[in-house]
């Protein structure tokens, strides 16, 4: 591991923050109509050290929609669960190439979701979540995963809960079309629901750069010092969404970061460097794939400055 001092990061950060700031790329999800309406300008960058020690800039700790983002944390509430093996059988750990919303995630591997970190395996995951069958508890599972993960609650966005659940035809389909093909293991309509409700949740970016060193920290949260899961899920987490976490782009990310990380179309992106740190940035402005413009940007700066990836440092 090559050593980094905080200072370097803290630079790396700055900079990333200073370049960006200005961007104007990108624009806001505009299928939610409450992603539509969120100011376009704003932007933070967090980086939670193993040692528990954050660094944050701009606008590090506003609350905005978690999105599919959380599509890690409940792929982790499925490990815990499961177990690894499990969760590989039931959903699958594969990259699919394709869209985040694609049906069709769910017809190319024989009839199985591929994944959990796209919509079709985020709601086989949901509907995994125990005690299947109570959806309270369903949903109570979820969040104090999320707060375990994150260190603090998150909180749900009615408005966004509310603006998700009127247009989610797309999510609709794929639910149904899970329960033709047996890959969803509880009530299609709930367990769509707890999707789109988790996806409405709010997060900081702070909180997420916590979770995300959670599972570079092999499960032990670095700001709580809570043991949250086994540390032998750790690489499978981050193997997941390096596969996947950025759709059909998740090459071209991978390639040019160096970091295994996961977006959402709130404009939230976390990623995992093991043995260093979590981090995330979040701003609104997407790409065409739904990736936050800025977020990649800053993102991708502080790993070639530091000159550290997953695959070796330079
Ligand atoms: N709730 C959104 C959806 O299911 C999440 C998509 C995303 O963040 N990529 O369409």
């Amino acid at each position: 591991n090559k050593t980094i001092s905080v200072s370097q990061i803290k630079d790396a950060a700055q900079e990333a923050y200073a370049q960006f700031k200005d961007n104007t790329g990108g624009k806001n999800a505009d299928y939610i109509p409450y992603l539509a309406n969120i100011d376009k300008n704003l932007f933070g960058i967090s980086i939670c050290l193993l040692d528990g020690r954050i660094i944050t800039l701009g606008d590090s700790s506003y609350r905005f929609g978690i999105e599919s983002v959380s599509k890690v944390h409940t792929a982790i509430l499925a490990l815990r669960q499961y177990g690894a093996e499990k969760v590989l059988k039931m959903i699958g750990a594969d990259a699919t190439g394709l869209p985040f919303n694609s049906i069709m995630a769910i017809l190319l591997e024989n009839d199985h979701p591929s994944t959990p970190l796209v919509n079709a395996g985020a709601i086989t995951a949901c509907s995994m979540v125990q005690p299947v069958g109570d959806s309270d508890k369903k949903w109570e599972a979820i969040v104090s995963n999320i707060t375990d993960l994150c260190g603090s609650a998150p909180q749900l966005i009615d408005e966004l809960y509310k603006s998700e659940t009127a247009t989610n035809f797309n999510n609709r389909s794929i639910a149904w079309l899970l329960k033709n093909y047996n890959r969803i293991y509880d009530d299609p309509d709930m367990s769509l629901d707890l999707y789109t409700r988790q996806c409405s949740l709010g997060i900081t970016a702070e909180q997420l750069s916590i979770a995300a060193a959670t599972v570079a920290n092999d499960g032990v949260n670095p700001v709580t010092k809570k043991p949250v899961f086994d540390a032998s899920l750790s690489p499978k987490i981050t193997s997941l969404v390096a596969t996947v976490g950025f759709y059909e782009r998740t090459g071209d990310w991978l390639y040019t970061s160096g970091i295994p990380a996961k977006t959402g179309v709130g404009g939230g992106v976390m990623g995992i460097m093991p043995g260093h740190f979590g981090i995330s940035a979040f701003a609104p402005p997407l790409d065409s794939s739904g990736n936050s413009v800025k977020a990649q940007l800053a993102i991708k700066y502080i790993m070639n400055k530091l000159g550290i990836s997953i695959f070796g440092s330079t």
